[in-house]
C-alpha cells in the first residue's frame, strides 16, 4: 500500500525522469500500483508560487480517469494499463496548494515495471512538471560553503534543473576537488569520529596528496551517522570526480549529477546534525551544572 510520507519525498524532490521504487515485490503489490486512483490525496511540501514560500500541496486525479477507474472491480488491472502483460501507463496528476487553494502542479506520471534478476520492481517518474520545478538549494549546505562553492553549487542544481547533464557534473566536480578535504577536516572535530586516526589520514595526504588513500581509509573512522549508507560516502564522492567528462552521455551525466548532489547534502546534513547534537548536549551539561 501507499505510504503517503514516503511518497511526499518523491513529489517534493524527485527530478524529471528519476525512478522512485513503489514496489520491490510485483505479485504482491501490482493491484495497489493499478490504477492512478491511488495517487490520490497524497501530501507532500512544494513551492507555491503564489505565496513564494514552501507550503503543504496534495494530489488529485482527473475527474475522468475518476470516473472510469471507481466503476471497475478492485481485484483486475485494466488491460489499457498493460504492457506484454506488466503495468505501464503514464497518468496525469494535479497538485493543489492547500494554504492558498490557487495555485497548482500538474505532473505526467508513468508507473513502470522493471525486472531485476527474477524479481519485478514497480516504479513511478515524473515525465512531466509543469511549471517545471526547480531543486531548491539546502540552505545547511549554503552555510557550510564559501561564496565560490556556493556559485559552483547553486549553477550545479540549475543545470539539473535545465536538464543538461554533463554541464552539472563539471560544477558539482569541481566542488568536490574543491571541498572533499575541507569537509573530512570538518568531520574530524565530531565528537563521534576519530579524530587522531582522521589527523594522521590528513598528514599523510598533505605530504603525498597523489596517491592518497584517505578516501578508502576514513570510512572507519567516521561517525555512525556517516556510515549509516552502508558505503562509504567520502569515497563515493571521490570516485565521481575520476571518469573523462567527454565520453559521458548527457543521461549518465545527470544521473551522476544526481547522485553527488543527494550525497553532498547527505554527507553535510550529517554534520551538521551532529554538530547540534553537542551543542543540545553541552547546554543539557550546564543545566546540571547550575
Ligand atoms: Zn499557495
Amino acid at each position: 500500500m501507499l505510504k503517503p510520507t514516503y511518497m511526499n519525498e518523491f513529489f517534493s524532490n524527485y527530478q524529471l525522469y528519476q525512478k522512485f521504487e513503489l514496489s520491490n515485490d510485483y505479485k504482491k503489490d501490482a493491484l495497489d500500483y493499478a490504477t492512478s486512483l491511488h495517487f490520490k490525496d497524497i501530501t507532500f511540501d512544494y513551492h507555491c508560487l503564489e505565496e513564494g514560500v514552501t507550503k503543504t500541496f496534495v494530489t488529485k486525479i482527473d475527474e475522468n480517469e475518476m470516473s472510469i477507474f471507481g466503476s471497475l472491480r478492485g481485484d483486475i488491472i485494466p488491460q489499457n494499463n498493460l504492457k506484454n502483460g506488466m503495468l505501464d501507463y503514464a497518468f496525469k496528476c494535479i497538485g493543489y496548494c492547500q494554504s492558498c487553494k490557487k495555485n497548482q502542479v500538474y505532473f505526467l506520471l508513468h508507473i513502470s515495471t522493471f525486472p531485476t534478476n527474477e524479481e519485478r520492481k514497480i516504479f513511478v517518474e515524473k515525465v512531466g512538471v509543469s511549471p517545471q520545478m526547480k531543486i531548491l538549494p539546502k540552505q545547511e549546505v549554503t552555510k557550510f560553503f564559501d561564496r565560490e562553492s556556493n556559485k559552483w553549487y547553486y549553477k550545479g542544481i540549475n543545470a539539473i534543473s535545465d536538464n543538461y547533464g554533463i554541464g552539472s557534473l563539471a560544477y558539482f566536480r569541481r566542488i568536490i576537488e574543491k571541498e572533499l578535504i575541507h569537509i573530512i577536516e570538518e568531520i574530524k572535530k565530531l565528537p563521534d569520529a576519530h579524530s587522531l586516526e582522521i589527523q594522521s589520514l590528513l598528514d599523510e595526504h598533505k605530504q603525498q596528496p597523489t596517491v592518497s588513500t584517505i578516501y578508502e581509509k576514513i570510512f572507519q573512522h567516521l561517525p555512525n551517522s556517516l556510515k549509516s549508507l552502508g558505503d562509504n560516502p567520502i569515497k563515493l564522492l571521490y570516485n565521481q570526480t575520476s571518469e573523462g567528462l567527454h565520453s559521458m552521455t548527457e543521461d549518465k551525466a545527470m544521473e551522476k549529477a544526481r547522485i553527488i548532489l543527494q550525497l553532498l547534502d547527505f554527507v553535510i546534513i550529517k554534520i551538521n546534525e551532529e554538530r547540534s547534537n553537542i551543542q543540545s548536549l553541552k547546554e543539557a551539561i550546564k543545566f546540571l551544572k547550575e
